[in-house]
């Protein structure tokens, strides 16, 4: 723990919306008033700890918690508090050195899509430059129409000098048009933008969705867990930096135990990994939680050694997209 916590780490893959803690959702709760035809919220689930089937089941989470971040004070509120979470006065065991939040910008009755990043910005740029940086995300549910308008709010707010440094795909994995998404991607990408896409991340997406998403030689991997030996080829070949986020793939039932997970993979190769928690809240974890797994015996953990835990965080860091 005493040598987690000294360890300087990067978070470079944390969804806002999913690392809100569940004191900050309990006051944003307190001051939510549904109108009619809202939905009224009830946290219990994340209170007690989510049971996940399948990892499709993970996304009905989320509408609870939309509701209450639906204006810009509310999201900065809670944008605040993951930041705090990972980087504020009571995060010093976690030693988190940097962390680049990623959220998918939406619209409500209160904000356009440029407000919301607006709200999250304004919260992301009161911390030093060198600690926090946002990527603004893309779902795979998205129609054309928005995924392009989301690029475009993404390279406009880059350009006016505010801390956008990347773009994200999630959402849920086996949805949408991946060469419509990969035609807009690559247009952030040409603009500047790093790019990261959560990739193969079950085991039904096809190698096809997977080469399509790798075509435009994205800047980070978002868990890459179902590769198979071409597209693992093209990743080692361009050394692309994977993002790893262990107990959500456990929780999540991609991977059935740490034993079986494709980091083994990467470590043995000496491929770029970066550490990562996903979503703090229902995954009930911490940036010191995952690198905790890292150093635990199996098969609690994977019985790595300090030295190679001490590589692999300097790896993470060395995988940011903003600039130090
Ligand atoms: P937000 O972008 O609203 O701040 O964060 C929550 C959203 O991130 C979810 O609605 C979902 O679209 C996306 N997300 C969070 N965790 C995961 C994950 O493990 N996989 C994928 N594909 N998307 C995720």
């Amino acid at each position: 723990r005493v040598f987690i916590s000294l360890l300087p780490k990067a978070e470079l893959h944390a969804h806002l919306n999913g690392c809100i803690p569940l004191d900050c959702l309990r006051e944003l709760a307190r001051d939510y008033a549904p109108e009619a035809g809202e939905p009224t919220v009830d946290l219990t689930a994340f209170a007690d700890g989510v049971k996940l089937d399948e990892i499709h089941d993970f996304f009905k989470l989320f509408p609870a918690i939309y509701a209450l971040t639906a204006t810009p004070a509310a999201l900065r509120v809670a944008t605040r508090a993951v930041l705090d979470q990972f980087i504020g006065d009571d995060a010093r065991q976690q030693n988190c050195a940097y962390v680049e939040l990623r959220t998918t910008p939406r619209t409500t009755k209160h904000m356009t899509r440029k407000e919301y990043l607006e709200a999250v910005l304004d919260e992301v740029e009161l911390s030093p430059k060198d600690r926090t940086a946002l990527l603004v995300a893309v779902d795979r549910r998205m129609e054309e129409s928005v995924v392009a308008e989301i690029v475009d709010l993404a390279i406009e707010l880059k350009n006016a000098g505010r801390r956008v440094v990347g773009m994200d795909l999630c959402g849920e994995p086996l949805a949408g048009d991946v060469h419509m998404l990969v035609k807009h991607l690559a247009r952030a990408k040409k603009a500047g933008l790093g790019v990261t896409v959560h990739v193969a991340e079950t085991s039904a997406n096809t190698a096809e969705d997977t080469m399509a998403l790798l075509s435009f030689e994205p800047t980070r991997l978002g868990h890459a867990t179902f590769l198979n030996d071409d597209a693992r080829a093209f990743v080692e070949e361009h050394r692309i930096p994977i993002e790893i986020c262990l107990t959500s793939n456990l929780l999540c039932k991609t991977v059935s135990t740490l034993e079986d997970h494709h980091i083994k993979h990467w470590l043995l190769r000496d491929h770029p990994v970066a550490i990562c928690t996903d979503d703090t809240l229902p995954f009930r974890t911490s940036l010191a939680g995952e690198y905790a797994l890292l150093l635990a015996k199996p098969p609690l953990g994977l019985g790595l050694s300090e030295d190679e835990v001490s590589a692999i965080a300097e790896r993470g860091l060395g995988a940011r997209m903003g600039q130090m």
